[in-house]
């Protein structure tokens, strides 16, 4: 069977024509991708977050999930088999004061710490909505008007890059369904409405389409070829560099029982439920401003400024 190349990278430009707006957005901080973020960029990020929070339906419940999360949730999830490339895993120096400082004293002598770290039980949460599925089963059956959960969390994924709209460290903030498949492809056709309109408000350009993970290796490919199939990913995407292929800023993702199945969450009939979320990426959203309306918030359009209250 021919596998179609999913989002083939074009070869990136000698300059990123994103790079211009580093000293607005950024300031180094020694790692591709992992970058301090100035005042002007936060007021973006923070007036996105108020923007995305106007919209949220009634019903819908607020969580709010630390950057680290259970590292035996994480493997119950299945990311070893979909994404182990991207996991960054928490590893600590474990032991007596004595060993601890004997491992410490290592780097003074210039030797490699590192080799002592024990892994720890915790890992860099990689996606917001992850935290909440084991949350959500615990209460026992889903009630018959299913759940809504409005979740936000600082995301890791390993994958450096010069490119300004790929970070290692970055927010994600999404709104998760939690039902029966009705309910769940209800939710995801009426977010594809909305967050075109908030694109739109925005001053936005973008296309819809239909998406699929990077999942790893051969077996990967045929997930994500079934996943375009079944059309279970559409991305919002808002070209950053001209012509070029456009930077996914939100994607529309239905889980089907995935999630019910693996924590046994389960609706009234004893079925597992079925899962979908909406994930705005919120640094690519700040980016995406930034480039389509210029690096001074001052001189964006008025509409853009009203709507953000910027
Ligand atoms: P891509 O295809 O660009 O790698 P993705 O399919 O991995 O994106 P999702 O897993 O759907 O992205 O994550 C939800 C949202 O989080 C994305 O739509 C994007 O806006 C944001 N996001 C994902 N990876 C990154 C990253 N490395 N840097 C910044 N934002 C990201
Ligand atoms: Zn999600
Ligand atoms: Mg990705």
């Amino acid at each position: 069977m021919n596998m179609p190349v999913m989002n083939a990278p074009a070869s990136p430009p000698a300059t990123d024509p994103l790079d211009a707006l580093f000293d607005v957005m950024f300031k180094p901080m020694n790692a591709q991708g992992v970058y301090a973020r100035t005042g002007a960029y936060e007021a973006v990020v923070e007036a996105l977050s108020a923007f995305i929070s106007a919209r949220r339906e009634d019903g819908t419940e607020v969580f709010r999930f630390p950057p680290v999360m259970s590292r035996a949730h994480l493997e119950r999830h299945g990311y070893l088999k979909s994404f182990p490339n991207l996991l960054g895993c928490v590893s600590c120096l474990d032991g007596t004061e004595t060993e601890i400082r004997s491992s410490a004293d290592k780097h003074l002598a210039g030797g490699d710490w590192t080799a002592d770290l024990q892994t720890a039980d915790l890992v860099l949460t990689p996606a917001a909505c992850y935290p909440v599925y084991p949350i959500a089963a615990a209460r026992g059956a889903v009630p018959a008007t299913g759940y809504r959960f409005d979740v936000a969390c600082d995301c890791f994924r390993r994958e450096p890059s010069r490119h300004l709209d790929r970070l290692q460290s970055f927010r994600m903030r999404e709104y998760v369904r939690i039902g029966t498949p009705e309910q769940i492809v209800a939710f995801r056709e009426s977010w594809i409405e909305t967050a075109t309109a908030m694109a739109d408000t925005l001053g936005l350009p973008y296309t819809v389409e239909t998406a699929s993970d990077p999942f790893f290796g051969r077996l990967g490919q045929i997930m994500a070829f079934s996943q375009l199939e079944q059309a279970l990913k559409f991305e919002l995407l808002i070209p950053l560099r001209g012509a070029a292929a456009g930077t996914a800023c939100m994607s529309f993702n239905y889980h089907r029982e995935h999630f019910g199945t693996t924590w046994g969450l389960n609706l009234e009939d004893g079925e597992p439920a079925h899962t979908g979320c909406v994930a705005f990426g919120m640094d690519r959203l700040a980016v995406a401003l930034f480039a389509t309306h210029g690096g001074s918030i001052d001189a964006w359009p008025a509409s853009v400024r009203s709507a953000l209250k910027l």
